[in-house]
């Protein structure tokens, strides 16, 4: 790890304001306030108020459970973590003057409302001589440093990302800080319980419970997995089978950092107890990760904006019945339901369905991107602005190395290709399970064997394959013939 020192007057303790890196293991800003020798104040600020997007129901629900197991992490290292809510701005000044703090510091975020709102605080606090560093505790590489010939950022993965791994370097990984002295007077703190971080109106999260947030979680998942499931990672697009790392939301809030997965993975490899075919693969999934983050950085209006203007013009449809039958997973397509379905119940999907249910809803049925990406960011445990725009726009076709537009996933042989044998689907749609394989996937051709419940929304699917295909390919024609 770079040490990097804080020049601080005075005997006044640093406040460690912590955001999406809610880790003490090798994390460069904790790490650097505890370098000085004083005392630590960690501070998480939920803040609701400035341009920065607000987390979804689901998040928040993660958030919860990160931010008490980070309290507890702390405390048995002598410390406490000190929560509040409210403008982040105003929120550090105030506890600068309570503590008489001499230095805050950070890891840096990449969006541009937090690059804003991160820039102005810094002037600010350094406008009043206190020291104030920001260091990488989330990325590989930050997106300024990997640039293509003509000094910009890549648009297109591969490239980018043969040159990202030439930038990464050799990765060492800071252990966490064994101690972290409070300051004799202690500021006060919010209590989480009454956050409510809970979702209400419905409380949907009793599904959640599979998870285990925080950091010691996320440390398990990362061995577990490189103990077991990458070595059937060539198997990631099956979703009846589990070998993928599920360590999107661990790596979002920041619980294990990308050069935990990369040091850990690369040793693993070197050591022989995972293929280096496997595990590459793994790593350039995280490669994506990095990627969709660079992209934003370099294009920060594709939160909203297509990516490629020309789709500005597409003849999006408004169709608030079939939203609804999206979401609820009651589209008549099984393998599209199954994953709604997952989506609702553990707040996270496999990856080949996300392609699916958001091809499913963008070209079936013509709803904009943006209406998917809304229910995603709501519901996904996972749910992180660059991954979820790029992944939406890339399956939209708007978005940079995007898949093409007319490449139209048809949902019952993906079904067919992806889950052979129904386990995936027979796991979320418990009304089919007694279809026979090969009718599993295209149910209403099954009628006799369906059960009341299937019949409801298996006889008649809400749009019809064939017409749904052609419409979207006359809707994109529309839209090349200007
Ligand atoms: P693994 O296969 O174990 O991959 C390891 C890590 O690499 C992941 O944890 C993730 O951080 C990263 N990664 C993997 N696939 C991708 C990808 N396609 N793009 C970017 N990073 C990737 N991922 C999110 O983290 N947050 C989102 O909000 C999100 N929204 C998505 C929306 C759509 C429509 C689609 C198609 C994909 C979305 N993804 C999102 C990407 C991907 O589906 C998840 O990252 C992946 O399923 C997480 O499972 P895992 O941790 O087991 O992945």
């Amino acid at each position: 790890m770079v040490q990097v020192r804080i020049d601080t007057a005075g005997d006044g303790p640093i406040l460690v304001w912590l955001r999406r890196d809610l880790r003490l293991t090798d994390n460069p800003a904790l790490d650097a306030a505890v370098s000085t020798g004083r005392s630590v104040i960690p501070l998480y600020i939920l803040d609701e108020t400035e341009g920065v997007r607000p987390m979804g129901a689901a998040s928040l629900w993660w958030l919860d459970k990160s931010l008490a197991a980070l309290g507890a992490d702390i405390e048995q290292r002598g410390g406490r973590l000190i929560l509040r809510r409210g403008k982040a701005a105003e929120i550090l000044n105030q506890l600068v003057a309570e503590t008489g703090a001499a230095g805050v510091v950070w890891n840096r975020l990449y969006d541009k409302a937090s690059i804003d709102r991160d820039a102005a605080i810094k002037a600010d606090l350094r406008g009043q001589s206190l020291s104030c560093e920001s260091f990488n505790a989330s990325l590989l590489n930050e997106p300024w440093t990997v640039k293509n010939g003509s000094g910009e950022g890549y648009k297109v993965f591969t490239p980018y990302w043969r040159a990202a791994r030439e930038h990464i370097g050799e990765v060492h990984v800071s252990p966490a800080p064994a101690a972290l002295p409070a300051p004799a007077k202690q500021p006060a703190s919010d209590g989480l319980g009454d956050w409510n971080l809970h979702p209400t109106k419905p409380d949907w999260s009793k599904g959640f419970s599979i998870w285990t947030p925080g950091e010691a979680g996320a440390a398990e998942r990362l061995q577990a997995f490189l103990a077991s499931q990458v070595q059937n990672y060539d198997k990631r697009d099956i979703p009846g089978v589990e070998v993928t790392s599920r360590l999107s939301p661990h790596l979002h809030f920041g619980e294990i950092g990308p050069r935990q997965v990369w040091a850990a993975t690369r040793s693993a490899i070197a050591a022989g107890d995972v293929p280096a075919g496997q595990g590459e693969k793994f790593l350039s999934e995280v490669g994506w990760r990095e990627f969709n983050h660079s992209i934003l950085f370099h294009r920060p209006d594709i939160t909203t904006a297509n990516f490629r203007p020309e789709f500005d013009a597409f003849p999006w449809n408004r169709d608030d019945a079939a939203f609804k039958a999206w979401t609820r997973g009651q589209t008549g397509y099984p393998i599209v339901d199954a994953g709604m379905r997952e989506l609702w119940t553990t707040g996270f999907m496999h990856n080949r369905v996300r392609m699916i249910v958001a091809s499913f809803l963008i070209k079936h049925l013509l709803i904009d991107w943006r209406q998917g990406e809304a229910w995603f960011w709501d519901t996904l445990l996972d749910a992180d602005l660059p991954n979820n725009v790029g992944n939406w726009q890339w399956v939209a076709g708007s978005g940079a190395d995007a898949a093409p537009y007319f490449r139209i996933f048809n949902p019952i042989s993906q079904g067919e290709k992806f889950d052979p044998n129904g386990v995936y689907v027979r796991r979320w749609v418990p009304e089919l399970s007694n279809l026979p394989d090969k009718l599993i996937h295209s149910p209403w051709t099954a009628a006799p064997h369906l059960t009341p419940a299937a019949k409801r929304t298996y006889l008649r699917p809400i749009v019809d394959h064939s017409q749904a295909r052609e419409r979207a390919l006359a809707a994109y024609q529309s839209l090349k013939g200007g």
